[in-house]
């Protein structure tokens, strides 16, 4: 339920699957109010999908996902094909002609992809409510009036200004509105999910035909652990034992020695299907992932094609409900994807005949062809190009969409195609590196390559009409602001194929929408692509919300919870109730003014409640004043009260230090933190340090185990002109313990506690004991109020840190 329940939601997701779960990112990440249910009593527990392919990987980085996937995936880069006791042919995956910073598959178990992306959903404000089915719905002019049924009977009746159905491959959205999947289904395959002791590499997926038919082999992140897809024999599937005698017979076949296989944790049975419907949008209505096609799993793509089809459409969703862009631009998304699951269902289809090789001279033609290969090692890399062009995801494209304006420019990265570059690109060039960070915003993505006043001032016109909507950069060869995307060597340009004077228009999925002339062709692009000024006051000319523009604001502060939370210094909180109130107050009003009141007439006879609390201002979220770091040399320091209101309500930074050991971090860790984002700090921003130690919040490890800052990487803090320094660890200095130890190992004073000694001689504050910095959509863009409770004397003040996004 989102966090502003009780008003109708603006979009209701059904279904809580990978796709589900997408769109209410997306949706969230953008300020809509969405509402998500599932008619399961919980999570699915069952594998499902594996492989996660590189456009894939793209929109997770996008969406600042990756960084928590990547680490819990495998990688695979290698396809081996096997016959009867040998290996015939190791295909490596080339990649050349799509660039990718993500040049491989990641093998991600489902439950893992969608347990991050619940915790990031959740930490968007969105809970998923498990036990709630969609029952019937109906479309009215402005809205859907849809039936939940709740897992205790009730009915609840709900009203949506647009409907997403993600319910998966039996979808009561798809079949309310009448939207036929066709297509065939073909062969059933027997999956088993298995440990085993075999040799086979674990970063390659591994086809072995065993003379009748085929087993495919997908390696699982934990070693040892394979999915065993079994193309021809589905028999006996709820006997373990005997599925496990056929598959060690035939593995033993295939790889020519002897291969145990062990109790399967899942054994399933499925049925290949290739369906799909001709529409994926009806009125209010939409359908998206597996309620809209499903595919053979041979090259897995089920999955990946429903998180592209919510990454296709949320953006759009939330442009029509904030007002950014015209309700046409949703026709898009049919017009999108119908044509790319048509392309997806003929190679999966290749993909399966080629999996099950059901040909009985099928192991000859292997033989042989794979000699053929080995001789001919141009024509082994263009198979190798092909088969991973199948899959990948890379280079389907939008290039017939009414959202692709033509261009003049044959050249360079063209309207409809994705805009990414190679790993080699990203590591070299610092155009690409700022343009991978700017893709992380939510919005659109203007490049102004500008270098007149002239042109510049078309950028700054464009940002104070479609600002809401679209991030302008004015690329240029240095950052001398933060609007400036740095561009030194002109690979953007040459990428590209522009010049000063143009422009590229990319939409936030990361696909090129335009490009053309700054003055001639820009307001054309906007007009032609359904995006809405804004009014002459700075306010999108339409909102579907009446109250206007709406602030979007991320929790950053922690809970102060005397029963629930560890605490260093115990917290104590008493509460008096509203009963106890009235009889408290009836007899203080005698004692102190000689009234006599029957407590008695009060409805209920109850007041009203009332807290006593005891904690230290350093518990929980709070801001540390300059005299809390002890006497200064000039002998003066400011306490809480006194420190001027405006340094705690400013534009904020947030610097990734997620994975630094325990211990401080030094200057320039924060220097490369600077240069991957592509913005250094300015005077007065408030900068917070991402460590994700607020993971350990509430146990004794929060006060022990994290990364602070050294005296040199406070130090750069404080001459960029910064005051407030926030971290979601318990100090901003390294722990106690590491400290000490450093002490004694060096002999050196200056490693205690040189974060909070620094603001003896430099006045600053620090937030400690953040919390939610990952849900934070991109390292700047936003603003920072943390202001502090106003107690006289005090060296800190407890504060509701919230981060403020347009
Ligand atoms: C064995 C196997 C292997 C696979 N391997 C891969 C792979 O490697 N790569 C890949 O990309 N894909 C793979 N897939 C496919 C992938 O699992 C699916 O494509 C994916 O789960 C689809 O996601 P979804 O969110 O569209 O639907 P689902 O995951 O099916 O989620 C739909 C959700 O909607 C809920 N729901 C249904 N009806 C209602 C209702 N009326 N009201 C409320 N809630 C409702 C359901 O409870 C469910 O939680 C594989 C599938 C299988 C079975």
């Amino acid at each position: 339920m989102p966090e502003d329940a009780g008003e109708d939601p603006e979009v209701l997701v059904v279904g809580a699957g990978p796709v589900g779960l997408t769109v209410a990112h997306e949706l969230a990440r953008r300020g809509v109010r969405a509402r998500l249910v599932d008619r399961s009593a919980g999570p699915a527990t069952t594998s499902r999908a594996l492989a996660t392919h590189a456009r894939t990987l793209e929109i997770w980085h996008q969406m600042g996902l990756l960084g928590e996937l990547l680490p819990r995936g495998r990688r695979v880069e290698h396809f081996t094909l096997h016959l009867q006791g040998k290996t015939l042919m190791c295909f490596d995956t080339n990649y050349d002609t799509m660039p990718t910073r993500f040049p491989f598959s990641l093998m991600v178990d489902q439950v893992v992809t969608e347990e991050v992306l619940r915790r990031q959903v959740q930490a968007l404000g969105v809970t998923v409510e498990w036990g709630v089915e969609l029952t019937w719905f109906d479309q009215e002019p402005d809205g859907v009036l849809a039936e939940l049924r709740h897992a205790d009977g009730t009915v609840e009746q709900v009203t949506a200004a647009w409907l997403v159905g993600a319910d998966g491959a039996r979808s009561t959205v798809r079949k309310r509105l009448n939207l036929r999947l066709q297509g065939d289904s073909t062969q059933t395959w027997l999956n088993a999910d298995v440990v085993l002791d075999t040799d086979l590499a674990g970063d390659s997926n591994h086809l072995l035909h065993t003379g009748r038919g085929t087993l495919l082999l997908v390696p699982f992140p934990e070693p040892g652990k394979w999915r065993v897809v079994d193309t021809e024999d589905t028999d006996h599937a709820d006997d373990a034992r005997i599925v496990r005698a056929r598959l060690a017979d035939k593995l033993t076949r295939a790889l020519g020695r002897p291969v145990e296989v062990p109790e399967p944790s899942w054994i399933s049975v499925f049925t290949v299907q290739q369906r799909m419907i001709d529409r994926m949008r009806a009125g209010r209505c939409f359908v998206a992932g597996d309620a809209a096609h499903v595919h053979s799993p041979a090259s897995g793509q089920g999955m990946n094609t429903g998180i592209q089809d919510a990454y296709n459409l949320a953006w759009k969703l939330a442009d029509v409900v904030r007002g950014h862009a015209k309700e046409s631009l949703l026709d898009s998304y049919g017009a999108e994807r119908v044509p790319i699951g048509e392309t997806l269902l003929r190679t999966t289809k290749t993909a399966t005949a080629l999996v099950s090789l059901r040909n009985t001279v099928a192991p000859l033609v292997m033989a042989a062809g794979t000699r053929l290969l080995g001789a001919l090692k141009p024509l082994k890399r263009r198979i190798e190009r092909t088969m991973i062009r199948g899959f990948c995801g890379l280079t389907l494209n939008y290039a017939h969409s009414p959202l692709s304006l033509a261009c003049a420019t044959p050249d360079g990265i063209q309207p409809g195609h994705r805009v990414g570059c190679s790993v080699e690109r990203a590591r070299t060039s610092p155009g690409w590196q700022g343009l991978v960070t700017e893709l992380t915003d939510p919005r659109w993505t203007l490049l102004a390559f500008a270098d007149s006043r002239e042109q510049r001032q078309l950028a700054a016109q464009a940002e104070r009409r479609y600002g809401k909507a679209v991030s302008v950069r004015v690329v240029a060869e240095a950052a001398t602001s933060k609007r400036v995307l740095a561009d030194p060597g002109d690979d953007l340009a040459r990428d590209f194929a522009m010049r000063a004077g143009y422009f590229v228009l990319i939409r936030p999925d990361g696909y090129l929408a335009a490009k053309g002339r700054l003055s001639e062709d820009l307001d054309g692009a906007f007009a032609a692509l359904g995006l809405a000024p804004a009014d002459a006051g700075g306010n999108p000319a339409h909102h579907l919300d009446s109250g206007g523009p709406r602030m979007r604001i991320i929790d950053l502060s922690a809970t102060v919870d005397a029963a629930d939370r560890w605490e260093a210094n115990p917290v104590t909180h008493e509460v008096l109730t509203a009963a106890e109130g009235a009889q408290h107050m009836a007899e203080e009003m005698k004692e102190h003014f000689g009234i006599d009141f029957d407590p008695s007439v009060l409805p209920g006879g109850e007041l009203l409640t009332l807290d006593t609390l005891t904690l230290t201002t350093h518990t929980g979220t709070h801001v540390d004043a300059p005299s809390h770091y002890g006497t200064p040399r000039d002998g003066v320091a400011r306490n809480i009260d006194q420190m001027p209101l405006e340094w705690f309500l400013r534009p904020g930074v947030v610097l990734d230090l997620t994975g630094e050991p325990v211990g401080a971090v030094g200057a320039d860790r924060l220097r490369k933190e600077f240069e991957r984002i592509g913005y250094t700090p300015k005077p007065l921003d408030i900068v917070l340090l991402n460590t994700g130690a607020d993971a350990l919040a509430g146990s004794p490890k929060y006060f022990t185990d994290f990364t602070g800052l050294d005296g040199k990487a406070t130090e750069l803090l404080l001459d960029l002109g910064v005051r407030v320094i926030g971290t979601d660890a318990f100090s901003l200095d390294a722990p106690f313990g590491h400290m000490i130890a450093e002490y004694r190992r060096t002999g050196d004073r200056a490693v205690l506690w040189p974060a909070h000694f620094a603001g003896r001689d430099r006045e600053y504050c620090q937030i400690e004991g953040l919390t939610n910095l990952a849900a934070l959509p991109s390292p700047t863009g936003f603003s920072v109020s943390c202001l502090p409770v106003k107690i006289a004397g005090a060296g800190a003040g407890w504060t509701r840190a919230v981060a403020l996004l347009d």
